[in-house]
C-alpha cells in the first residue's frame, strides 16, 4: 500500500480521514515522518493555507502528502470567521472561546445560516491538486452534544435537527465538508 502523509496534528481529523481511505493508502501523520515543528499557516485564504502546509511538507520532507484547511463561513457575518476560524477568539486557538464569541456575535440574529468549507491540497509526484468540500447548515443558539471537535457542538447540518457533536463520526463523515473533500481526493487517487 502506498504511503500518504496527512499534514495535521489533529487526531480527530486523522481518524475521520482514515475511515474514508478504507485501506487504500497508509496514512502517515506528521510525527511519523519526523515533522514536529509548527507548519506556517499565514495565507489569507483557505486554499492558500492548505497549499502552504502541503508545500512545506513536500519541500522539507519530500513525501507525497496532503493538507486540509477549513473555515466556518457565517452568512450574516459576511462569511466570518472563515480563514480565521481557528483564532477567532485569539491566538490560543481555544474552541470553547471561539464558540462563545460566535454565539455572542449571533445573539438575537435571525439569520443563522453558515457553512463549513474545506480545501484539501494534495502534492503527489511534485504535482499540486485542490479538492473542495462544503456542508451548509446553521449555527445553533447553544451547544449540543459531546462528540467531534471545534465548532461541532453549535453547527447543525442542513436537514438535521442535531449538531455535528450529536452524531457519530461515520454519519458526520458522510455529509461533512471534510468528508466530501476527501471523497474527491479519493476519486482522484483511484483514477490516477
Ligand atoms: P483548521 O482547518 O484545522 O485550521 O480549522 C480551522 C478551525 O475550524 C479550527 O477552529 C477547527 O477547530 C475548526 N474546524 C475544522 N474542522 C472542523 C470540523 O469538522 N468541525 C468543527 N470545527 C472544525
Amino acid at each position: 500500500m502506498k504511503n500518504l502523509v496527512f499534514a495535521t496534528n489533529n487526531a480527530h481529523k486523522v481518524e475521520e480521514v482514515q475511515q474514508k481511505l478504507n485501506g487504500l493508502f497508509t496514512l502517515k501523520t506528521l510525527s511519523e515522518v519526523g515533522c514536529n515543528e509548527d507548519i506556517p499557516e499565514t495565507s489569507d485564504t483557505i486554499e492558500g493555507n492548505a497549499l502552504q502546509k502541503a508545500r512545506y511538507l513536500w519541500e522539507h520532507y519530500g513525501c507525497d502528502c496532503f493538507a486540509d484547511d477549513t473555515g466556518l463561513e457565517v452568512e450574516v457575518l459576511g462569511n466570518a470567521p472563515g480563514v480565521h476560524s481557528a483564532r477567532y477568539a485569539g491566538e490560543a486557538k481555544d474552541s470553547e472561546a471561539n464558540m462563545d464569541k460566535l454565539l455572542s456575535e449571533l445573539d438575537g440574529k435571525e439569520n443563522r445560516k453558515a457553512r463549513f468549507r474545506t480545501v484539501i491540497a494534495l502534492i503527489i509526484n511534485g504535482e499540486e491538486h485542490l479538492f473542495e468540500g462544503i456542508v451548509n447548515g446553521r449555527i445553533l443558539t447553544e451547544r449540543h452534544g459531546g462528540k467531534g471537535f471545534g465548532y461541532d457542538p453549535i453547527f447543525a447540518p442542513e436537514g438535521k435537527n442535531l449538531s455535528f457533536a450529536e452524531i457519530s463520526m461515520e454519519e458526520k463523515n458522510c455529509i461533512s465538508h471534510r468528508g466530501r473533500a476527501v471523497e474527491k481526493l479519493l476519486e482522484f487517487l483511484k483514477n490516477s
